[in-house]
């Protein structure tokens, strides 16, 4: 198991498979005073880890890579068990961890690397920039890519230097444990303490304990919780990252591919179970189109299949769309659906919980004749919902895409790409996809978060690693004068010189003046 400390007798958290409804393991939670225990191990093993350079890091991940490449079909089973996603979304979980590994354990060493400014005035001084890790890390994490957001989340953060303490969602505890024990595996094979990467389990307390004990803390959840631990995190003035929620907008324009803008808004909104935070949660569509578009989207989502695959209760063929994992998400989805029944919006397939199946599936659902009036438009929905509007022209639809407290994804759909970027860089998120979707959280090289309400800080690229460190800056005399024109003793001498100095620098006459005799 992973490591994880007993003190005093826990409560048991019992994890049951959201397609089958069976218990499937069980964790036990763990108090503030383990969550202490656990860091002060981290700070321990932070000294040893961080002593060791970005290249010997490295080493070390690339080993776990391998380690997670061949525990793939065990991993695979027990991502579909505990989350009830599908065979394929379970495989690109392990994709992204070992993406992610290869990523930064290459790209980690140039983002990190010391850093040469020039200064502008002082030129006698040499200045550079480096990157120190924090030290401990605590994540907080969610259920809806129980791998991704725990041991993924964690890679730059071990790479920067630092040690990791996750707290996985009480939904999802069973792969977050699995994938902490390879990474262990990973550290001891190398002579290194496996305090580097803990997982502590429980619900909000145990979040709460870890904001108390880490020193940055670097949460993906839900908006509600997100600002608690902000709050929280703000009597320690510790650093925080938030990955929160969307309601991200698809745009589809008049001149869009009609074929391609429809399987990506069935796959946008229905992979997963929809519970992707950077889903389709919203689609505007042009008039002219919108017929056709609606029809071919219909179309599409009556041909998915449901179901799991889990070994154990696969019998026929693969599946398209899982289980939700969250037994009060699928209440959401069916109230979300409810109110905009009820304020009129039409129900063009699903609309219902799957009755043939035993777990919690609900059904891929289209809806047409929505607005702003109603949740599923406004709201987070995060399950397999696809609202449907149509809208007269492009600035109406920009409108609309902005009419959100949040900022996270969107897209934008046009054969003309050049107007499809214009229109991207209006759109208040903090990625917009042309003819594509969600795609921009697997290129690991582009810096991804939110805006507004979605969030505070980015995943990915430079940011996504720098993100785990502290920038020092060293600078170092470089002509060792004995004394320094602004040192003691304050005398007529220094100021005078220091007057004409200002005067000869920063006077607009003068630049003026250099500019007409030199062109610079
Ligand atoms: P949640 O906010 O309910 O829980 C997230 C984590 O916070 C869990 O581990 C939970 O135990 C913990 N927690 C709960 N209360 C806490 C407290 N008071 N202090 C500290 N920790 C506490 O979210 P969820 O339902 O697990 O996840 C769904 C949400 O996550 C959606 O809104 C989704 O959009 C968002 N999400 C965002 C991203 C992103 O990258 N922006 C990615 C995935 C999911």
């Amino acid at each position: 198991m992973a490591q994880r400390m007993s003190i005093e007798p826990h409560q048991v958290i019992e994890v049951h498979s959201p397609a089958t409804l069976k218990k499937i393991g069980e964790v036990a939670a763990n108090s503030p005073l383990e969550v202490r225990a656990a860091v002060q191990k981290a700070r321990e093993a932070f000294r040893v880890w961080s002593a060791l350079d970005l290249k010997q890091r490295a080493e070390v991940l690339l080993s776990a890579r391998d380690l997670f490449l061949a525990h793939r079909e065990e991993l695979i089973e027990l991502i579909c068990n505990e989350n009830g996603k599908p065979r394929l979304e379970a495989l690109v979980e392990i994709t992204y961890v070992c993406d992610v590994i290869t990523f930064y354990a290459k790209q980690g060493q140039r983002f990190l690397k010391p850093q040469r400014v020039t200064p502008h005035l002082l030129r006698n001084k040499k200045v550079t920039t480096i990157y120190n890790p924090r030290g401990v890390i605590g994540m907080i994490t969610p259920w809806n890519f129980p791998l991704i957001l725990t041991i993924g989340e964690a890679i730059p953060a071990l790479m920067a230097g630092n040690a990791v303490v996750i707290k996985p969602s009480e939904w999802t505890p069973l792969i977050a444990e699995r994938g902490a024990e390879l990474l262990q595996q990973a550290f001891q094979a190398a002579g290194l303490p496996p305090q580097i990467l803990q997982v502590v389990n429980g619900y909000g307390e145990t979040g709460g304990a870890l904001v108390d004990e880490a020193d940055m803390i670097a949460f993906t959840g839900s908006v509600r919780t997100g600002k608690a631990v902000a709050v929280r995190a703000a009597q320690r003035l510790i650093p925080i990252s938030l990955e929160l929620g969307g309601k991200d907008p698809m745009i589809v324009l008049r001149d869009a591919d009609i074929e391609r803008a429809a399987n990506a808004a069935v796959w946008g909104a229905f992979t997963n179970s929809g519970q992707v935070c950077i889903s389709v949660e919203r689609v505007y569509v042009e008039e002219p189109i919108a017929e056709e578009f609606t029809r071919r989207v219909v179309e599409k989502t009556k041909s998915l299949r449901q179901g799991s695959d889990v070994s154990e209760i696969n019998t026929n063929s693969r599946v398209d769309v899982g289980a939700m994992t969250f037994p009060k998400q699928i209440e959401t989805v069916e109230a979300h659906v409810a109110d905009a029944r009820a304020h009129g919006a039409q129900i063009l397939t699903g609309g219902q919980r799957n009755p043939d199946l035993p777990g919690r599936f609900y059904e891929p659902t289209v809806l047409a004749g929505v607005d702003h009036s109603m949740k599923v438009m406004t709201d987070e929905t995060f399950g397999p919902v696809l609202p449907i509007m149509r809208v007269k022209n492009a600035e109406e639809a920009l409108r609309l895409a902005n009419d959100t407290i949040y900022g996270l994804n969107a897209s934008v759909w046009t054969r003309d790409k050049a107007k499809g970027e214009a229109i991207a860089a209006r759109v208040e998120a903090g990625m917009t996809c042309v003819n594509d979707v969600l795609v921009g959280f697997g290129i690991s090289d582009a810096p991804s978060g939110g805006l507004k309400e979605s969030g505070i800080g980015k995943r990915h690229g430079a940011e996504g690693i720098r993100r785990f460190c502290h920038q020092q800056v060293i600078v170092t005399d470089r002509f060792g004068m004995k004394r320094e024109p602004l040192w003691y003793p304050y005398d007529a001498t220094t100021e005078r010189f220091l007057t004409r100095a200002v005067g000869a620098l920063f006077s607009s006459k003068l630049s003026a003046k250099l500019k007409s005799l030199f062109g610079k």
